[in-house]
């Protein structure tokens, strides 16, 4: 959600600000700007509505040199989307430009005090009041830009990353944050600075993670210095990225969403690389080792999250509470947080985001940590603020995933969840060998046979356009794949726009058969598990109703092959493994779908890849 880019050092600032906001573009955003200081000094800002293509062509014919600029593209929460409202802003004198991403809650009140003071505005955001503030402070105190910011940032209350120039400092960014992510990339006498690292990672591999309430000062020429609100100077870690630049380009694939998904094989591989061992017959979490106590003494398990991580969460509570018989339940991190939960110090909370910057989900890890939870991340992005703000975790290590519609996200998520599952239940007892035996090994052939599953790409490619009609599609499976049709409906609805919906199947009787007409496409996820029968009369309720059944089934199946409109078949594996085989096909379902309708997959509307605000 908006990015952040920023450049100090003895190159071109612009094109390098811009390139930086391409590989932001996944994020999600509706609008973008830049600011630059050029050789005399001149501050100019410039912005558009719509994508960086736009920003570039708008800037042609403008003066774009510079070794010192920030950019921005902008995901709206306060103002409609337009270029006057888009970043940077100006300060009134137009001596500084800043920034943002994240919400100023006490903007409104904040804004008519400076009104009454007499400054005048120029947009609808919450961003410019930042500027202006900063500005007024300055003026007013007569104090230097870092102590005016520092002031400044005291009366906000909300969330921000943010990055200022000011003209007459003509070789200095100043950036900030607090909840939203900002990392900075240092150079050879030269800074950058990105919502994460991709924009920085072809230029330098050494980075700071800027924590909450900490003000940067780059500085040509001088180190870099973080300061606490209190301006008592920090000393930041210096980590090196472990990211490579073919990770987050597209290698071949017309979209990003594409390439994750064919990529899954080799990450799960990367996912269960030194914790899944088939000749020991050992599954090794270090989270599980180092925090065993805490773990094996939960009560209870609350897993929070939101969007696909929470149907990943679905999934984990399922193998949890069949392995280690500890009560687990899946809340909507937005929910959890606001609805006064009951929380013991006995609780584990599992925080589950990919970006690992959710805002809604770090919120419930700060709640849940105040209150004497234990809690525990599953994320992907390394060193991001949900890793940093938990007592302990595991990483999905899947590699940076582009595509907003999370596909090898998903899957990692649930990888882990399930060596979670079998750790925890070995250390407590309460797996059979056997059983234990026999998830471990079939984990480990989880991804051939997901190779298998990705043969189908062509003819789920094919099928697809026969689906492209639709209006609505419901999703249906029980069990463990209740949650993947309620991942297939998501992602259908994310990048197709066509409306969807997810039940267990059990459910369409108390409601959405009322829907079913000859132009109602109903996926089935129907493998030869324990629920088989079961699933099998609700296709059969369809088919009397003439819905257009898409049937995942197991391999060899003969009576659903023969009731269902198009089937697919998917190799065999243990039932509490089948999300992992099972979601691959809806994945494709959505992506063909979707760009047989000619959709934007990678950026699809009104999406953002890191949502990092509530
Ligand atoms: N709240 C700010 C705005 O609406 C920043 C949004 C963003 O993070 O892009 O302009």
């Amino acid at each position: 959600m908006c990015g952040i880019v920023g450049y100090i050092g003895n190159r071109e600032a612009y094109p390098m600000l811009i390139k930086g906001l391409k590989r932001l573009e996944y994020r999600g955003y509706d609008s973008a700007g830049a600011a630059l200081i050029n050789q005399n000094g001149e501050l100019s800002v410039y912005k558009t509505k719509g994508k960086v293509s736009d920003l570039e062509a708008f800037c042609q014919d403008k003066d774009i040199s510079g070794s010192v600029g920030i950019a921005h593209t902008r995901w709206a929460t306060h103002g409609e989307p337009s270029s006057l409202n888009a970043h940077p802003h100006y300060s009134e004198s137009k001596n500084l430009a800043i920034i943002h991403n994240g919400i100023i809650e006490n903007y409104a009140d904040l804004k008519k005090k400076l009104i009454s003071d007499g400054v005048h505005f120029r947009s609808d955001t919450d961003t410019e009041v930042i500027v202006q503030l900063i500005e007024y402070i300055q003026t007013k105190k007569n104090v230097d830009l870092l102590t005016a910011v520092r002031l400044a940032l005291h009366q906000l209350i909300g969330a921000y990353a943010i990055a200022l120039l000011d003209k007459r400092e003509k070789n200095q960014i100043i950036a900030a944050r607090k909840q939203s992510p900002l990392v900075i990339g240092i150079g050879d006498n030269e800074f950058f600075l990105g919502s994460d690292a991709t924009p920085i990672i072809e230029y330098t591999d050494k980075v700071v993670y800027l924590d909450d309430d900490n003000v940067a000062v780059m500085r040509l020429g001088e180190e870099l210095k973080v300061v606490n609100n209190m301006n008592h100077e920090m000393s930041p870690e210096v980590r090196t990225l472990d990211m490579n630049l073919g990770q987050i380009e597209k290698g071949g694939y017309p979209h990003f969403m594409l390439k994750e998904i064919f990529e899954q094989p080799e990450c799960l591989e990367n996912c269960m690389r030194g914790r899944v061992n088939v000749d020991a017959n050992k599954v090794m979490l270090s989270a599980v080792i180092d925090y065993k106590k805490q773990l094996l003494n939960a009560k209870r398990i609350i897993i929070v999250a939101c969007g696909t991580s929470w149907h990943a969460g679905l999934i984990g509570k399922q193998i949890i509470e069949s392995f280690c018989r500890i009560p687990v339940e899946v809340e909507y991190a937005s929910e959890f947080r606001y609805r006064n939960p009951v929380i013991n110090s006995g609780d584990v909370i599992i925080a589950v985001s990919q970006s690992g910057e959710t805002a809604d989900t770090l919120a419930a890890v700060k709640l849940a940590k105040e209150n004497g939870a234990f809690v525990f991340g599953i994320c992907n992005a390394i060193g991001s603020s949900i890793p940093r703000a938990t007592d302990t975790g595991s990483y999905i290590h899947v590699g940076p995933e582009i595509g907003v519609a999370s596909t090898k996200a998903f899957t990692g998520q649930v990888t882990v969840l399930v060596m979670l599952a079998l750790a925890l239940a070995k250390e407590k007892g309460t797996i059979t060998d056997e059983l234990y035996a026999s998830v471990v090994k079939e984990l480990s052939g989880i991804p051939e046979k997901i190779k298998k599953m990705l043969e189908l790409n062509d003819r789920i490619s094919e099928l697809s356009r026969t689906f492209t009609y639709a209006h609505n599609f419901l999703y249906l499976g029980r069990g463990y794949n209740y949650p993947v049709a309620l991942e297939g409906a998501l992602k259908l609805k994310e990048i197709s726009y066509i409306h969807a919906e997810g039940y267990p199947a059990a459910e369409m009787k108390h409601g959405p058969i009322a829907l079913i007409d000859s132009d109602m496409p109903v996926v089935v996820v129907a493998p030869h598990d324990e629920m088989y029968k079961k699933v099998l009369s609700n296709i059969q309720e369809i088919k009397a109703r003439r819905g257009k059944i898409f049937a995942l089934v197991s391999k060899g199946d003969d009576t659903i092959s023969k009731i269902a409109d198009e089937v697919i078949e998917m190799p065999e594996t243990l039932e509490c493994l089948e999300p992992l085989i099972a979601s691959i096909p809806l994945q494709l379902l959505a992506y063909h779908v979707a760009v047989c309708k000619g959709k934007d997959v990678d950026q699809p509307r009104n999406l953002a890849k890191s949502v990092t605000v509530e």
